[in-house]
């Protein structure tokens, strides 16, 4: 390959890499060290993939405004364990799916189409909760539109709930509440709704802005309403994409099958993915070989929105890559393997934990006005509560604190997760990491800090703001 692209014969770079002392043969793979050394030996310029050629060869081009169609929203359930979650994805999914149609049975791909009695496309994300919303997040897969927040009418907003709020808020994703079991004798819808003024979420009941709709998975109380709210709060969103282009999407499941090989479900965000394509998905590549919806069914394409699962990949990619259709097999190659090592340096260099002046440092160049998340956790409600206060108050018209999430108990890998996603430190006050949390913080590089005095770790904050201030002069 390298004497191809350097128009040389395959002989005189054996040679040359043998007076060099590498025994080579003709299929064997050398480091890019090496190769450089032996392009430049040949009288040759050296390019090395970078991030920007990455980003040429994946056309990166605005679509033309004629060219947007109106496209279905991605829904993701998010709530408390036991508040019906996978129950209504459930319901909603055999409500709407009309069996003897074409291949009848669903199949579990991780997302499914429905269609409202209106007659709007909707597709839900069929792993519910936010651990895969945050982790596809933190890989640079923004797939969700709309957060559907479920919580019982016959218990509270609980811990795990508020966790949802603050995730669908670090995502900037608009909220709709669904308040399930209310077939409970139990149920008091109400309170729900009052126990969310608590959370800034005001819904519509309330004289908010946040669809709130009553419903039952087990009956079926309320789901079209549900899916009515739905549609109405895309159209307000007014989600577009360009079938015209082409192909990208987000893997939301990979796993390697037996008979088949690597198999990913992608969700085709702008574009259409067709069989044959060649794409690159995250540092695996290959080419359509076959594209299944989610009944089951071959398809030929898959169009905005539309989740399918593809067949044809060189490796197994993990949830939240995305996939990028390109031109040329070498490109799709060169891609992978630049990807593949960048990720490795990567991984090296994340041992060394990301500190709090860098993660300020990195705010600052991201933005005019910079914020610093942060994550916070407690051992009692009352220092929750203190410390975001005081947070709140750092900053100025340059630097602010933001507290994306805050909450009572140990650290745990969910903090951990959305911590990474958003480039915030964790904060634990008189609480510690699990182990779990640990060790997920050290690969991915995100800083925990413990404190036992408030004035502490309001002090430390404020250093790093003020840092940050001197260095801007
Ligand atoms: P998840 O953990 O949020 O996915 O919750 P599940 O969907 O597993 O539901 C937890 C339990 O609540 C199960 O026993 C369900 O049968 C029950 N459940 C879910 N939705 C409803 C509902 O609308 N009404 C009643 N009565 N029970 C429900």
């Amino acid at each position: 390959e390298l004497a191809n692209r350097m128009t040389e014969r395959v002989a005189d770079v054996v040679k040359a890499l043998m007076t060099n002392g590498i025994m080579a043969t003709q299929n064997q793979t050398i480091d890019a060290d090496t190769a450089e050394l032996i392009i430049e030996e040949f009288g040759h310029t050296v390019v090395r993939v970078s991030d920007a050629d990455v980003e040429d060869v994946i056309q990166t081009v605005e679509d033309k405004p004629e060219d947007l169609k109106s496209r279905p929203p991605i829904i993701t359930i998010m709530g408390h364990v036991d508040h019906g979650k996978t129950s209504l994805l459930d319901a909603i999914r055999n409500a709407k799916v009309v069996a003897g149609e074409a291949g009848g049975i669903t199949q579990h791909i991780g997302a499914y189409q429905v269609k409202t009695d209106s007659g709007t496309v909707l597709s839900f994300l069929d792993t519910p909760g936010h651990a895969a919303f945050t982790s596809m997040r933190s890989r640079g897969a923004q797939v969700t539109d709309i957060v559907v927040l479920v919580v019982a009418a016959d218990d509270a907003v609980m811990p795990q709930t508020v966790e949802a709020i603050n995730h669908a808020k670090a995502a900037e994703v608009p909220m709709i509440v669904a308040i399930n079991k209310i077939d409970r004798p139990a149920a008091n819808p109400d309170k729900v709704r009052t126990d969310l003024l608590q959370h800034e979420v005001i819904v519509e009941k309330m004289s908010g802005d946040v669809q709130d709709v009553e419903v039952s998975a087990i009956t079926g109380q309320g789901l079209d309403d549900l899916l009515e709210a739905i549609a109405l709060q895309a159209e307000i969103l007014e989600l577009k994409a360009n079938p015209t282009r082409a192909a990208e999407g987000a893997v939301i499941e990979a796993q390697l099958d037996v008979g088949r090989g690597p198999v990913a479900t992608v969700l085709v965000q702008n574009g259409t993915l067709r069989q044959g394509d060649i794409f690159v998905v995250g540092e695996q590549y290959g080419k359509v070989r076959a594209l299944i919806n989610d009944k089951g069914e071959r398809v030929k394409e898959a169009g905005p929105a539309v989740p399918v699962e593809v067949l044809g990949l060189n490796g197994t990619p993990e949830a939240g890559d995305v996939l990028n259709v390109v031109e040329t097999d070498a490109q799709a190659r060169e891609i992978a393997e630049y990807r593949e090592k960048a990720a490795k340096e990567k991984r090296a260099a994340a041992g060394a934990a990301t500190t709090l002046e860098q993660l300020m440092a990195n705010a600052k160049a991201d933005e005019n006005v910079s914020e610093l998340p942060i994550v916070v956790k407690a051992d009692v409600q009352g220092s929750a509560e203190a410390i975001v206060q005081a947070m709140e108050k750092i900053g100025n018209d340059e630097v602010r604190v933001r507290v994306l999430h805050s909450g009572v108990g140990a650290i745990t890998e969910t903090d951990i997760g959305l911590a990474e996603a958003s480039g915030a430190p964790v904060f634990g006050f008189n609480v510690r990491a699990n182990a779990t949390a640990r060790n997920t913080a050290n690969q991915k590089g995100v800083e925990i800090r413990y404190y036992s005095v408030i004035y502490d770790l309001v002090d430390d904050v404020k250093k790093a703001a003020s840092g940050l201030l001197s260095a801007e002069i």
